[in-house]
């Protein structure tokens, strides 16, 4: 059956404003590629190390008239999780959004300073969902970003906010004959105490200026997409209680003039379809330009994989841009089923949707 998107309550979709430019820095994600062209006209990115910060030589050595080196340890390294850096403008002014921040705090500290990143402009972190490769490396960000606000001086600017969907579960983890346990997800508390204001809401809003649009809970409509196999969280009584669906997760997106919606997913437990379809609900009207981020399709069951392709290709995406979790497989299947269609996700690298 076809695909109808639904017209429940348009007039409660607060309305995002137009965005003249959109760049996307990947800080964390599961592989790096500092050498493949984009393989999409819509998408740039530095290609054969070109993106790679440089560094000047050792005072007082000579190498044949080279000022710059290029050093290994100035590479991004890969990481299991993912953190998006998003900058858009709009009539000139720019805004600065982290899409989740990796799994460790050490992750995020020497990826942005290995890339040489200027964190002071990061003005909201939103956290997809609470697992901890998304929000392991949300305090050392946090103190990044309000650390680099102090060194400017004379420029008084708020604090970092850190949006949060309020029910956060103690522990998450996953039931393989007994329960395996993830680290805690950073709590309220010491995300305030690092230096941000915390922000809870588990309603659709907008943010900076109506730039970025953060979604409810996303419904699961599909019949294929079921969460996380074996999810479990821990309880205050104690115990571990079934937790597949992961419904704290949430979208952000943008909507790039002349092209469309932009749609950011962390880790796709909605399922990759479900989140292609609510968000082009929210945009009421705007015409879905691209999914960047987890389709979480690695352990996918092959039917899934084809349904998965089948339903996201019948919302006809200008690009793809998958990454972390998506896994090598969908990637292979996109680009076999829709031919030119992606532009892979790869961590220390800086896309230009053009
Ligand atoms: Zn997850
Ligand atoms: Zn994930």
């Amino acid at each position: 059956m076809a695909y109808a998107p639904s017209t429940e309550t348009p007039s409660a979709i607060p309305q995002l404003a137009e965005v003249d430019t959109l760049t996307i820095h990947a800080i964390v994600n599961d592989e790096i590629d500092q050498i493949s062209p984009s393989p999409h006209p819509a998408v740039r990115h530095p290609q054969s190390f070109m993106g790679a910060p440089l560094k000047p030589l050792p005072p007082g050595e000579q190498r044949g008239g080279a000022a710059l080196q290029m050093r290994m340890d100035s590479l991004c390294c890969g990481a299991h999780g993912l953190s998006l850096l998003i900058t858009v403008t709009k009539d000139g002014k720019s805004h600065s959004l982290l899409f989740d921040a990796g799994p460790e705090e050490a992750v995020w500290e020497r990826n942005v300073t290995r890339l040489g990143l200027d964190p002071s402009g990061i003005e909201r972190i939103v956290l997809s969902h609470w697992h901890r490769d998304h929000s392991g490396g949300i305090l050392s960000a946090v103190r990044m970003i309000e650390a680099a606000k102090k060194d400017l001086s004379g420029v008084e600017r708020e604090k970092v906010v850190v949006d949060l969907y309020p029910d956060r579960p103690d522990y998450r983890g996953v039931m393989v004959q007994q329960p395996i346990s993830l680290e805690a997800d950073p709590s309220f508390a010491e995300i305030e105490d690092a230096g941000a204001t915390v922000f809870k809401s588990g309603d659709v809003h907008t943010a900076l200026d109506d730039t970025f649009l953060i979604s409810g809970a996303i419904p699961r409509r599909t019949t294929y997409e079921g969460g996380i196999r074996g999810g479990i969280r821990f309880t205050p009584e104690g115990n571990w209680e079934k937790d597949e669906l992961i419904m704290d997760e949430r979208l952000v997106m943008c909507n790039l003039k002349g092209r469309g919606l932009v749609v950011f997913t962390g880790c796709s437990h909605a399922g990759v379809v479900n989140v292609a379809r609510h968000a082009i609900e929210l945009g009421c009207g705007v015409p879905f330009y691209t999914l960047v981020g987890g389709y979480h399709l690695a352990d996918g069951a092959p039917e899934k994989l084809e349904k998965s392709l089948e339903d996201l290709r019948a919302l006809k995406p200008h690009v793809l841009m998958p990454g972390h979790c998506t896994g090598w497989r969908f990637k292979v299947a996109i680009e076999k089923e829709m031919p030119g269609c992606m532009a892979p996700i790869f961590g220390g690298t800086k896309y230009e949707l053009i």
